[in-house]
């Protein structure tokens, strides 16, 4: 999907869900890595984490441009366009966005990654903003025992 594609979908399921034109640009930024997407709220500009459309497809990609969409137009309209006000809450509930701008594991949106482990048996990564406790977690897919490795190189090997 190009660019140009992306805006494309960008206003038609801002005409489609919000019934409001969407007036400013939508485009990939391959240098997120965290987030699947995000609002500029100095531009109004809405990026997307293009590996999102590649891991999780079209569906996952739509509920993430919703989300974004619901931060885009409260914020012209002067409401609460942050997670936690009440309006954000019941617009992306009403057009059914995601709940998070989703990461490729999972990882929650505009929180900071800051740890990095992995299971010693199947390799799976876990992302996390705070420390595990390693004496007391295990890994959740084979029980193997977690081990802190380099949140910078796992980040770029995402
Ligand atoms: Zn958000
Ligand atoms: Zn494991």
């Amino acid at each position: 999907m190009t660019d140009e594609q992306l805006q494309a979908l960008v206003i038609q399921i801002s005409q489609q869900f919000f019934k409001r034109p969407f007036l400013h640009q939508a485009r990939f930024n391959h240098r997120l890595r965290t987030t699947g997407g995000r609002y500029l709220l100095q531009s109004h500009d809405i990026e997307i984490n293009p590996k999102q459309y590649k891991v999780h497809g079209l569906e996952e990609l739509i509920g993430i441009i919703k989300h974004e969409l619901c931060h885009y137009h409260l914020h012209l309209q002067n409401k609460g366009y942050r997670h936690r006000d009440q309006d954000f809450k019941k617009l992306l509930k009403k057009v059914g966005g995601s709940r998070h701008c989703k990461t490729i594991d999972g990882m929650r949106t505009e929180e900071t990654v800051k740890y990095s482990y992995r299971c010693e048996r199947c390799q799976q990564l876990y992302l996390r903003k705070r420390k595990i406790d390693l004496q007391k977690y295990v890994c959740g897919k084979c029980s193997g025992r977690l081990v802190a490795t380099n949140l910078k190189n796992e980040l770029q090997q995402l």
